[in-house]
């Protein structure tokens, strides 16, 4: 054939670096800490009402487009529980195949080809292969090390007639920062003034040690224009079951209802109960998923540093960004590349998910999601490199 097979707009995307680095740990027996998903399952409780439910015959076929009732009703009641906010499980929630489904719907229907999205790098991967699928242009605002905060000034300028939407991402994986209430607000009164949309994914929320969670729709003149994203996936430890959701106004549900509904339809029946069952779950439960992944986090960033390697504490996500310039090396792909043979351990290199790698030549991510004796054994196997 002639002409190339695949979509120009999907040119250069590859297989996603998760992907690619946990067959590496697969084939090479190291300690995956690359791809974030937990090495422990959720609450034995939450699956059983799984189980139950498949068992039982609910949610077998189709669920409803938007998602069962009773899902909605506990993403409501955990919005209003949480961060005081009330949207109508009818007509402003839309239940999703992950968050992931929801920001490509979220793309796919708001974004016209052409148009402009920012986004901040590092971004996950999806959101350049999302925009890409859309026809719309990146345009990225750097964060930048120790602490990776939004720069306004840069964002006020990457501000172009053309701009649609900006793609936010807090707690922000990878780099673990967790942007302020001004910061937010800054964010907020520019898309108000830039009559801008904002899509907000906000799948670390209750992932957050230092500082605290504020979603931006709660800020003044957010509420019609932010689509919130979030995702079963990290608050209740079950990356596999791909539940995610939408809130937003009547009419931007509806906009990526159209998308979503010619991406997968409806997905996950028996899960969407066990999921609405999790949401309602004690203050206890969040406490202690944030107070173990604190100490796991503590646990490898010390060992991290002890090694040599240069830590920017995360103050949220599952993740931590290291600099490995002060071990000797240079480039973060190499030596993620070489790390599974070196030391028996995955890691991601996030140079990768930016359009300006220069900044962050020697970076990668480590994922601390995984038992403290896991964490343990891969710092011992890290140790090794200080004794080339
Ligand atoms: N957004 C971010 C920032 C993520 O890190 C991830 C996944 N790990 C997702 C979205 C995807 O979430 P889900 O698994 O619910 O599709
Ligand atoms: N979000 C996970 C991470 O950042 C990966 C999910 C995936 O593999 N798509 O590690």
């Amino acid at each position: 054939m002639s002409r190339p097979l695949l979509n120009r707009r999907l040119e250069g995307l590859g297989t996603t670096i998760f992907a690619e680095m946990s067959a590496r740990a697969l084939v090479t027996g190291s300690v995956n800490l690359g791809q974030g998903f937990p090495d422990r399952d959720g609450p034995a409780k939450i699956a059983q009402v799984a189980a139950d439910a498949i068992l039982a015959g609910r949610g077998n076929q189709y669920p409803p487009g938007p998602g069962v009732p009773e899902l909605r009703q506990a993403i409501a009641a955990h919005d209003e529980r949480f961060y005081g906010l009330r949207y109508d499980p009818d007509g402003e929630i839309l239940v999703t195949a992950g968050a992931t489904e929801a920001i490509a719907a979220a793309m796919l229907a708001l974004v016209e080809p052409g148009d402009e999205v920012i986004a901040f790098e590092p971004y996950y991967d999806s959101y350049a292969a999302n925009i890409a699928m859309a026809g719309g242009v990146r345009v990225p605002v750097t964060l930048r090390p120790p602490h990776f905060r939004p720069d306004l000034a840069e964002l006020t300028k990457a501000i172009t007639p053309r701009t649609r939407l900006i793609l936010l991402n807090s707690p922000h994986n990878p780099t673990g920062s967790v942007f302020t209430r001004d910061e937010l607000a800054a964010i907020a009164a520019l898309a108000v003034e830039r009559d801008l949309l904002v899509v907000t994914d906000e799948v670390y929320e209750h992932l957050v040690f230092d500082g605290e969670h504020v979603p931006i729709v709660r800020f003044p003149g957010m509420r019609d224009r932010t689509v919130s994203v979030s995702s079963a996936g990290k608050t209740f430890s079950f990356t596999g079951w791909k539940i995610g959701w939408v809130t937003a106004s009547p009419e931007l549900v509806t906009a990526v209802k159209t998308a979503k509904q010619f991406l997968t339809f409806v997905s996950g029946g028996p899960f969407q109960y066990a999921v609405a069952e999790a949401l309602a779950l004690p203050d206890e439960y969040y406490a202690r998923l944030r107070d173990d992944l604190m100490a796991q986090r503590d646990l490898l960033c010390a060992g991290l540093s002890e090694i040599g390697f240069e830590v920017y504490q995360p103050q949220g996500t599952y993740f931590v960004t290291a600099d490995i310039k002060r071990l000797g090396f240079q480039d973060g792909v190499d030596f993620c590349r070489n790390l599974p043979d070196r030391a028996g351990v995955v890691a991601i290199p996030t140079a990768i998910f930016y359009d300006h790698p220069q900044a962050a030549r020697g970076h990668v991510r480590f994922a601390f999601c995984k038992r403290p004796e896991v964490l343990t054994e891969a710092l011992r196997r890290l140790s090794r490199l200080t004794r080339r």
